[in-house]
């Protein structure tokens, strides 16, 4: 479903994506993670050509993004993205906000918008705020809320950029358990995120990123407690509050 072919890109001299091979399925849930400045962001934002690349290629559903005469913007519309900040429009009730681009983009009637946006504030548990502004919300329902927003546009595709950073703690799960019930009905997902019980419970990989590159991927259990790399151990190790010496030794 998505393909990324020896991706590389630069930020003038800097190369922040050094030949990325990665290939994820559909209903697959991927999970990315790794240091700060790893280029996890960028390549999420490569996916829907946010950000382009200088060398290799992305296949999505079979259209190559090197392709310049495929349809971007209906591409994009296909691939839902939610933002560490909620980035809803502050001057738009709930409902509005998720009505929008399906009117303005795919040209559904405002009734069935309409329908279609309460259905899913049902499903993230937000019906009864449907008149808020999003400052009338906590953070986590602002994310809900934006999660709504994207699903309203039925993507085949989600992509999450710490969507839970952001959040205060206790905040943190009402938005993981919205998608957790996504990955569950079969949303091919793309998240950067390190939240482990997350990965644990839904990711079917887990891709660990230092400064451009993958350094490695596995299923959740292994990636968290028995990492191969060096950079990926010290990572972990930092992350999970665990000291190294915790990680399987008796494999050497
Ligand atoms: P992550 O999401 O893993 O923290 P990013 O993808 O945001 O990492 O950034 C990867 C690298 O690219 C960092 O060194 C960052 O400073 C750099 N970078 C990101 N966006 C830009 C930009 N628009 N212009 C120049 N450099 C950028
Ligand atoms: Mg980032």
């Amino acid at each position: 479903m998505i393909k990324f072919i020896n991706v590389n890109k630069w930020f003038k001299e800097h190369q922040v994506l050094k030949n990325v091979n990665l290939e994820i399925s559909k209903g697959e849930v991927v999970v990315i993670c790794g240091p700060s400045g790893a280029g996890k962001s960028t390549l999420l934002r490569t996916i829907n050509k946010l950000e382009p690349i200088q060398k290799g290629d992305i296949v999505i559903e079979g259209a190559h993004l090197s392709d310049n005469t495929i349809n971007i913007t209906s591409m994009r519309a296909d691939i839902g993205m939610v933002f560490q900040q909620f980035n809803l429009y502050p001057h738009m009730s709930v409902i509005k906000n998720i009505m929008l681009a399906p009117v303005k983009v795919r040209k559904i009637s405002k009734k069935e918008a309409h329908d279609r946006a309460m259905r899913l504030l049902e499903k993230v548990g937000l019906a009864h705020k449907r008149d808020c502004y999003p400052n009338q919300l906590s953070g986590g329902e602002q994310q809900r809320v934006a999660i709504a927003r994207s699903l309203a546009m039925e993507p085949k595709i989600m992509l999450f950029d710490e969507p839970t950073s952001a959040l205060d703690p206790e905040l943190i799960n009402e938005v993981l358990d919205v998608m957790i019930s996504l990955a569950d009905e079969g949303m091919t997902m793309v998240v950067v995120s390190h939240e482990m019980a997350f990965a644990q419970q839904v990711a079917n990989r887990v891709v660990f990123m230092d400064n451009g590159e993958i350094i490695e991927i596995g299923v959740p259990p292994n990636i968290f407690i028995d990492p191969q790399h060096e950079r990926t151990k010290a990572f972990m190790s930092n992350v999970l509050h665990m000291p190294v010496f915790c990680y399987n030794e008796e494999r050497k």
